[in-house]
This record gives C-alpha cells, sequence and structure tokens, in this order.
C-alpha cells in the first residue's frame, strides 16, 4: 500500500468532489438534466476565463483547443507569429506548420519570457500577421509571460492574440477581456483539477470576425458548429458527459473560494517552494521569470536528474516532473497548482530532501522544510 503524492504540472490531484461526481451514473446528454449542467459550466468557466464572450468545452486534450485556435483563425499561406520559449511554444508553431501558414517564429532562451517589444518589432515589420500565438505559463520552464504588456501591443495591430493558458489558468491571473485576448485556451487536468480529456476555448468577436473568413480544413473541431450549438445549450457531438459534469463541481469551488484567493494561495505556494529550493543550495532554472504554476529547479552536479524524480516516484510516491527534450536530466519541475496544499507542499519537499541526501548531495537536513514553513508562516 503507498500513498501516492502528484506534484506534476498536469495531471494535477483530484480533490473529493471531482472523484465522487465522476462516479455517478451516466445521464444522457441530450437532456434537460444536462442542459442545465452544460449552462452552469460554461457560466463559471466566464468567471474564471474572466470573459463576457462565449467559453466552449471541448473533449480532447488541451492541444486540441491550440488546434481549434489554429484551423478556425486562419487559412493555408496566412501569416502567424508564434513564440518559441520552451516545448510548448514550439507546438504552436508545429500546428501552423501543419496547416500550412507561415510562422514567423521569436525564439526565446528557455528559461526566459519573451520581451513584448520584440512582438511589436515583429508586427510593424510584417502587417500581414494575423495572429500572435503565445503561452501564459511554459510549463516546459516554469516561466510566465507578461500578456497584459503583449495584449496591448496586439490590441493596436489587426492581428488576434492567442494565449495558450493551459497550465496557467486557474493558478495565476489571465483577464481574457482587459487584456485583450481574443482565444483564451485551456485543459482539465492543470489549475481546473480535473482528469484530461476537456479542453476550453473562448473567442472574442474580433477572432469570429477572423473566423468568419478563414479556410483551413476542420470538421471535429470547427467553432462555428459548436458556437451554433450552444445557442441552444447543446453540443455538436456527444461531450466527456462524467468530466463536465465534474467541472460543474470544481466551479463552484472555484468561485466560493474567488479567483483572488486561488492567486493568492498559488503564490504563497510558490514562494515556499523556491525558498525551499534556495534553501537547500539548489538554483532555480529560471530565477527571474520563474511562475506561481511550476518550480524548475537545475539539477545539482554530480545528481542524476532522473534518478532523482525515478526514487522519488518509485521509493516514495512522490511525483514530480523531470525535464522536457533539451531539459532533459538537468531540470526537475515541482508543480504548485490546482488541488496541491500546503502540507502536500511541504511532504514533497521533505522527500526531495531525502532523496537528494541518499544520492548524495551535501546540505542541512530539513532545511528546505524549514524555509517553506517559514514563508506560510508569515502568508
Ligand atoms: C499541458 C500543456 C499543454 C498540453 O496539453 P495536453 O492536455 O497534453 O494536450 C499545452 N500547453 C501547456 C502550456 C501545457 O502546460
Amino acid at each position: 500500500m503507498r500513498k501516492n503524492y502528484l506534484l506534476t504540472p498536469g495531471p494535477t490531484p483530484l480533490p473529493p468532489e471531482v472523484c465522487q461526481a465522476l462516479g455517478r451514473p451516466i445521464i444522457h446528454h441530450r437532456t434537460p438534466q444536462f442542459q442545465a449542467i452544460l449552462k452552469e459550466a460554461t457560466e463559471g468557466l466566464k468567471y474564471v476565463f474572466q470573459t463576457e464572450s462565449d467559453v466552449f468545452i471541448l473533449t480532447s486534450s488541451g492541444t486540441g483547443a491550440m488546434e481549434a485556435a489554429v484551423v478556425n483563425l486562419l487559412s493555408a499561406k496566412d501569416a502567424a507569429l508564434t513564440v518559441e520559449s520552451g516545448k510548448f511554444g514550439e507546438r504552436w508553431t508545429e500546428l501552423c506548420n501543419g496547416y500550412g501558414i507561415l510562422a514567423d517564429v521569436i525564439k526565446v532562451e528557455w528559461g526566459k519570457a519573451v520581451e513584448p517589444a520584440e512582438i511589436e518589432k515583429r508586427l510593424k515589420a510584417n502587417p500581414n500577421i494575423k495572429a500572435v500565438f503565445t503561452t501564459l505559463c511554459e510549463t516546459s520552464t516554469g516561466v510566465a509571460t507578461d500578456i497584459e504588456a503583449i495584449g496591448k501591443i496586439v490590441a493596436k495591430y489587426n492581428a488576434v492574440l492567442v494565449v495558450d493558458a493551459i497550465s496557467g489558468l486557474g493558478a495565476i491571473d489571465l483577464k481574457t477581456d482587459a487584456w485583450g485576448v481574443d482565444v483564451c485556451v485551456s485543459g482539465s487536468q492543470k489549475g481546473f483539477m480535473l482528469p484530461p480529456g476537456l479542453a476550453f476555448i473562448s473567442v472574442s468577436k474580433k477572432a469570429w470576425d477572423m473566423i468568419a473568413v478563414s479556410k483551413s480544413p476542420r470538421y471535429y473541431f470547427d467553432l462555428t458548429v459548436a458556437r451554433k450549438a450552444i445557442q441552444k445549450t447543446d453540443t455538436p457531438f456527444t461531450p466527456a458527459i462524467s468530466l463536465v459534469i465534474a467541472l460543474v463541481e470544481v466551479l463552484r469551488m472555484m468561485k466560493q473560494d474567488g479567483l483572488e484567493n486561488i492567486f493568492k494561495r498559488h503564490h504563497t505556494m510558490a514562494s515556499a517552494t523556491k525558498a525551499a529550493m534556495k534553501a537547500l543550495g539548489l538554483e532555480l532554472f529560471a530565477p527571474t521569470a520563474s511562475s506561481d504554476v511550476v518550480t524548475a529547479v537545475k539539477v545539482p552536479a554530480g545528481i542524476d536528474g532522473e534518478k532523482l524524480v525515478k526514487t522519488m516516484r518509485d521509493a516514495y510516491g512522490v511525483t514530480i516532473a523531470g525535464g522536457q527534450a533539451e531539459l532533459k536530466g538537468k531540470v526537475f519541475r515541482f508543480a504548485h497548482m490546482g488541488f496541491i496544499e500546503e502540507f502536500d507542499i511541504i511532504a514533497g519537499i521533505a522527500c526531495l530532501e531525502k532523496v537528494l541526501k541518499e544520492l548524495g548531495y551535501s546540505f542541512e537536513l530539513g532545511a528546505g522544510v524549514k524555509a517553506a514553513e517559514e514563508v506560510f508562516l508569515k502568508k
């Protein structure tokens, strides 16, 4: 028997209310019962997205909503601007490439955030750019992007601003309407505390005007069809009914907590985690731009990063994430989002300390836990 602690940047742990909701008998989706659920879910999402626009629920992983954004907004040979500051930014470029969209790529050193001025420079240089694809929290590096500043810039051009907020929404602030985000995409298994399987996408007026003339091939992710359906409180295809039912539970919890409290809690957990890493003599991968969503930490010299993650998980039941792509073995990522709380963080840090000791890293045992507790005491 083993108790498992999930401290990965997706999936994240499930609240008991969610597990219970998932265990309910299935109902049919073309019924007044499900319509009431769909309505509440759609309204609740608007609260979390901080938007008055429609938010659609898609049955797919988060990437499905990213694909929906690309194929609905653009046509082959259209110009787009993508920001690559990690693995998920690269996905925007790959999606554009897949549909013959000409992506102008801003390559940002991993661990840094894009300079908003660079986006303005590219938009000025190429007035044909129709969409700017960005990432709220680049989960591979832990870095958060200044979407508010980018929104102010993009609003002055004909382009729409698209934000992958799959890991950031419900953890850190993103004011979709106030910041001029035209299309915001998210997924169920990160800040939303649900299993994977749902994706969410909001669409502004400016984005709908672009959708009306775009010609990329699309069927399952055609938002015009989804819009017609939602006007009748319906979905074009069978939704993941049980997940939508659980989503309503989560949205009630989030509304009760209030966004401000949720963001504050994430900030405190992130500060405690970062303080613990410093106290252990570990270096943050992105010291100046590390988000409140996930913290990437450099694996110290002489320690096998993959073994560290594997031992924590397989010997002690604490799952953190390793590095992706070029960061494989070089960093570990400690998530503090969704249904994760103070003592999950403490357990995670205590386990990290134990395994670091076992692997021969030298530090004062308990220093990380102490530093984290001091942050929690002060909050
Ligand atoms: C997790 C994640 C994705 C991918 O989502 P899937 O649900 O795996 O398709 C995309 N972007 C970011 C920033 C993520 O954190």
